[in-house]
This record gives C-alpha cells, structure tokens and sequence, in this order.
C-alpha cells in the first residue's frame, strides 16, 4: 500500500509555496508520511518567514496592485484616458447589457436594493463615455480605460472570487478591418509589459456580446474576454460607431504569473501579506 500527503496536509503546503515534485511524494507507511509532511512544513515555514522579514524590509504591495500601477501606466503612455467610475451601478444601466434572448443573470448580482448592486462589469459605464466622448471627439479615435473592483456571487470555485478587478478599455473609432489587428496588438503589449507568456486567443459565445474573443493562458484560464461594435446592444445605448472592448480579470493575471493553481493567494482578503501566509 502506499501513502500520499492528506488533502489537509496538501492544502498547508500548497499554501506555503511547496513545489509539484513535494506534493507529489508518495509513502510506504503513513508515519513516515506524516514524519516528512512535519518536516517539510517546518523548512517552508523558515523560508516564509524569511520573506517575511524581507517584506518588512523592503515594503512591498500586492501583485493585483502592481499589475494594476504597470497596466495603467502603460495605456496612458499609450495616449488612453483612465476614469474612476462608481461602484454602485444602476439597475437600468446594467439592464442594458442583456437582450431578451439572454436576459440579466439576476441571481448573480448583489442587489443593494431594487435599482441599485454592486456592479459585476465595468462596459455600462465606459459605454457612458463612449457616448459623451464621440460627440466631442467625432471620426477620431480615443481610448478609456477603469481599473477597478467588480463582484459577482459565483458558486465559488478555485478560479473565481465573489470580489475581482477588472481592466476595461474600449477603443473607439478604429476602421473596422483594423479591429481584429489592434486587439492583438493591444493585448500583446499589455502582456508584455506584465511579461506574461505563453497566452493564446480563443474564439467563444458570450451572452452579453454575442461572437467574442478570449484570451487565455498556457494552461487554457480565462485572463480576458473581448468584443467589438458595432453590436447589437448599441442601440439600446444610442451609440454607433466602431469600438473594441478588452475585460481584463487582474487577479488571473497575478495567479497566472505566479504560477498559481488557485486565485485565493492573489485576491482580496487577510491573513496574508503579499500572497505569504501568516499563519506561519
Ligand atoms: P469565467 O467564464 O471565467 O467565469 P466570464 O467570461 O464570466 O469568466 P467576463 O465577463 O468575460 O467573465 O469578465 C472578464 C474577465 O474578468 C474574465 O476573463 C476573467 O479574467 C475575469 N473574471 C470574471 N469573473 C471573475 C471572478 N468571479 N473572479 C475573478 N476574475 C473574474
Ligand atoms: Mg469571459
């Protein structure tokens, strides 16, 4: 008979950074297991705390925040506007995000009451810029951009928190035969600056946007849906023009980079500094 490490024994050492080749240990006897586990607990529990005392050295701020500072720095290098929008999204703005053929997942949102939840996207309003932009700024390209919370109530998972940040920028303007290359082009450049490889696109269905784009990791995670217009929902905005639209999840990014095979590390919470466990 042979013995592999508890699923509780697995999640303490995934948790303290562990590699592959020490979760995947096998045993004989189930003393020696638990021998090693102490073991090896104890050594990573030493190099956690020396990183720890390296974090109170040096400072430091969480990956999301940095992807978050790099990203933004970028796009306004590259002429882009960011906007700071509100959290609390109206019901009626939301609403105009769906069709009757996929109707708004109600039970996904967080309701503060009957008009009013915690926006789960950021596109309804970057669609208001959309609209008071290209009035002002008519045949000419611009690009905005948010960087901000978003939540969702999920049934959990390892690749989804109820509370996220998406990146949302939305060209305007662009020839329609240029749309596709810009995409790339964009999404390259803001990989490169994260230096995240290894991407690939991918073509899927969306409920909100109809035929879109995704762009997803080596290991085939989800980092970025995005859609082009002219689209059907326009007109529920008044908007027409061409426009393409990339939503960035930040949080897959920073588990993408840092080789994660869960969010929890690089997501909004305590009990951590900088993704270290301090239950150490
Ligand atoms: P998924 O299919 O992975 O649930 P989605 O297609 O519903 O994601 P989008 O609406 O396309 O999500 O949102 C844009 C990006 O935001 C996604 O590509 C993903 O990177 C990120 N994202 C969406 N939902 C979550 C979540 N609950 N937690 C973390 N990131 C998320
Ligand atoms: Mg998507």
């Amino acid at each position: 008979m042979s013995f592999q490490f508890t699923a509780e024994q697995l999640a303490r050492l995934r948790d303290l950074e562990a590699k592959a080749q020490e979760l995947d240990l096998t045993f004989e006897e189930a003393d020696l297991r638990d021998q090693t586990f102490l073991r090896l607990q104890k050594r990573l529990t030493g190099q956690a705390r020396q990183k720890l005392e390296e974090i109170f050295q040096s400072g430091g701020r969480p990956l999301v925040e940095s992807l978050s500072q790099k990203i933004s720095d970028q796009l306004v290098a590259l002429g882009m506007i960011q906007v700071s929008t509100p959290i609390i999204m109206s019901r009626s703005r939301l609403s105009r995000m769906f069709s009757d053929d996929h109707p708004l997942p109600e039970e996904q949102v967080f309701w503060l009451d009957q008009k009013r939840c915690l926006r789960p996207m950021l596109a309804p309003h970057l669609y208001e810029y959309m609209l008071d932009l290209s009035r002002l700024r008519a045949e000419r390209p611009f690009a905005v951009f948010e960087i901000g919370p978003c939540f969702r109530k999920e049934s959990q998972g390892s690749k989804h928190a109820s509370e996220f940040t998406m990146l949302n920028l939305v060209e305007v303007g662009l020839k329609a035969q240029e749309r596709q290359g810009r995409l790339l082009q964009l999404a390259g450049e803001i990989f490169g600056q994260i230096g995240l490889e290894g991407w690939r696109v991918e073509r899927v269905d969306s409920t909100v946007y109809g035929q879109t784009v995704d762009l997803v990791d080596h290991s085939g995670l989800e980092l970025a849906s995005c859609s082009m217009g002219p689209h059907p929902l326009d007109a529920k905005w008044g908007f027409s023009g061409t426009w393409l639209g990339l939503g960035f999840g930040l949080e897959r990014l920073a588990m993408s980079l840092a080789g994660l095979d869960r969010l929890s590390p690089v997501a909004r919470g305590f009990g951590r500094l900088l993704g270290l466990p301090l239950n150490i």
